[in-house]
């Protein structure tokens, strides 16, 4: 079982075509597949749908309650919710990493979502924030040229990015992080 996993898409995320039928928070709950769940699912979905509605399945199943927020368009909004903590897209452009310190004076924890694959500048980031290596998207560049660098700098959390029930699983971002000689940040 794995220690921990808080990036997590279910059928609150529908409108993402990753995401089935079939991923359920019920599923997740039952699959158990880490010791500590959160779900993090598309802030910009759960706006214009049913918010009060995943926040209380999400705590009947006992799991922390993320989104995951689509850079600075999304940050006053999100600022609002009472969260466990944010996952957030910071594209390397001025007005992510200007939002991005904001969310950060929230006091929560904001873990930076496949910054590789964004090609975020991990020197713009807050010392303070979480580095994901994510399962899904980190064997997508050359992985070792773009975290090397920062291994010191940073603590880093293991995130899936399931939107499938098979994609519950942090296999890849784990070989990775043993490779860089990353050791998980448990956040909570
Ligand atoms: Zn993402
Ligand atoms: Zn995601």
């Amino acid at each position: 079982m794995l220690q921990q996993d808080l990036h997590i898409h279910t059928t609150y995320s529908t409108g993402d075509s990753a995401v089935v039928p079939e991923q359920t928070v019920a599923l997740v709950a039952a699959v158990r597949h880490a010791k500590i769940i959160g779900i993090s699912d598309h802030f910009d979905y759960l706006v214009n749908g049913d918010f009060e509605s995943y926040e209380t399945e999400l705590r009947r199943f006992g799991f922390k309650v993320g989104v995951e927020v689509d850079g600075h368009s999304w940050v006053a909004e999100a600022k609002s919710y009472d969260l466990d903590y944010y996952i957030y897209h910071c594209r390397d452009q001025n007005a992510d990493y200007r939002s991005l310190e904001k969310l950060v004076t929230t006091g929560k924890p904001v873990i930076i979502a496949h910054p590789n694959a964004f090609q975020t500048n991990l020197n713009r980031v807050p010392p303070e924030c979480l580095i994901e290596i994510n399962n899904r998207y980190v064997w997508r560049t050359d992985w070792k040229q773009y975290y090397a660098p920062f291994t010191n700098q940073f603590k880093f959390v293991f995130g899936s990015d399931a939107h499938q029930p098979h994609w519950l699983s942090q296999t890849v971002a784990h070989y990775v992080a043993m490779q860089l000689g990353i050791e998980e940040h448990l956040v909570f």
